[in-house]
C-alpha cells in the first residue's frame, strides 16, 4: 500500500514541487518502503524518533525537521537533519547556530509562521516575520530558505486557502527585500487533506503522512514527547 501511494502522489506532483513524507508514530520499516519507493526526504517531529528511523534509512533520503524543536534537542538534531522547518523564534534560532558552529555546519533553515495568528500554536505571527526574519539572518551558521505554515486544521480543505496566500505573500515581500543571508527558496505547506490547494497558492513543499502511511494510530502516541 506505502508503495502505491507512494507512486500516485509523485505521479501527480507537479514539476519542482518536493514531497516530504511526513513520518511521525511510523516504524523504521514503514518509512523504509516509503523511501524505496521514491519518497527522498523525511519529515520528522521528534529528534529520537528520528534517530531510530536514521538508523535502519540513514542517507538513503534527506531529513527535515518539521515538529517543535525544543532546545534540549538542538544538539542532537542539528547533527541528524538536512533542515529544520520550523525554526519561530530567535532564541532556538541562536541555541541552532551555536550547537552547529560546534561542528561546522551551516543549517538550512524554514521560518515557521503562524498563519491563523492562533495562541496555542507555535509560528511567528505574520505582522512580526519581517523583524524575526532580519534578526535571525545574521546567525553565521543558519541559512534561511524560506517559509513553511501549518494553518488551523479544517474538515474542509478549501478553509485551509487564506492561510495559504497569506503565507505566500509574505514570502514574496521578504524575498524583494534581497537580505544577506536569505535565500527565499521554499514555501513549505501543505498536508493530506490541503496540500493540492497548498500547491495552487505555490507550495514547493508539501508534508504528507496519512496519505502515504494510511491513518495514524492514535495510542502509538502521536503527541508524547520525544
Ligand atoms: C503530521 C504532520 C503532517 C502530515 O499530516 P497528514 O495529515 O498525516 O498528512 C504535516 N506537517 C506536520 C508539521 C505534521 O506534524
Amino acid at each position: 500500500m506505502i508503495k502505491q501511494n507512494v507512486c500516485q502522489i509523485l505521479n501527480e506532483l507537479p514539476n519542482g514541487v518536493e514531497l516530504v513524507a511526513a513520518a511521525k508514530t511510523r516504524q523504521p520499516e514503514e518509512i523504509l518502503a516509503a523511501v524505496e519507493a521514491g519518497v527522498k526526504i523525511v519529515g520528522e517531529n521528534y529528534v529520537q524518533e528520528a534517530v531510530r528511523a536514521y538508523e535502519v534509512i540513514g542517507n538513503k533520503a534527506k531529513w527535515h525537521f518539521i515538529g517543535y524543536l525544543q532546545r534540549n534537542k538542538v544538539k542532537k538534531a542539528v547533527r541528524l537533519f538536512d533542515m529544520i522547518e520550523t525554526v519561530d523564534s530567535v532564541e532556538i534560532a541562536k541555541e541552532i547556530d551555536k550547537r552547529c558552529a560546534q561542528i561546522g555546519k551551516i543549517m538550512p533553515v524554514l521560518i515557521e509562521i503562524n498563519s491563523g495568528r492562533e495562541k496555542q500554536k507555535s509560528g511567528v505571527f505574520p505582522e512580526k516575520t519581517e523583524q524575526v526574519v532580519k534578526e535571525i539572518s545574521t546567525c553565521p551558521n543558519i541559512r534561511i530558505m524560506g517559509l513553511m505554515t501549518m494553518g488551523p486544521r479544517f474538515g474542509n480543505p478549501e478553509d485551509s486557502r487564506p492561510y495559504f496566500v497569506e503565507t505566500k505573500k509574505i514570502f514574496e515581500t521578504i524575498k524583494k527585500l534581497n537580505l544577506p543571508n536569505v535565500e527565499m527558496r521554499y514555501l513549505s505547506m501543505g498536508m493530506t487533506n490541503s496540500y493540492k490547494i497548498a500547491i495552487q497558492e505555490g507550495a514547493n513543499i508539501v508534508r504528507v503522512g496519512s496519505k502515504i502511511f494510511g491513518e495514524r494510530d492514535y495510542a502509538k502516541g502521536q503527541d508524547e514527547p520525544s
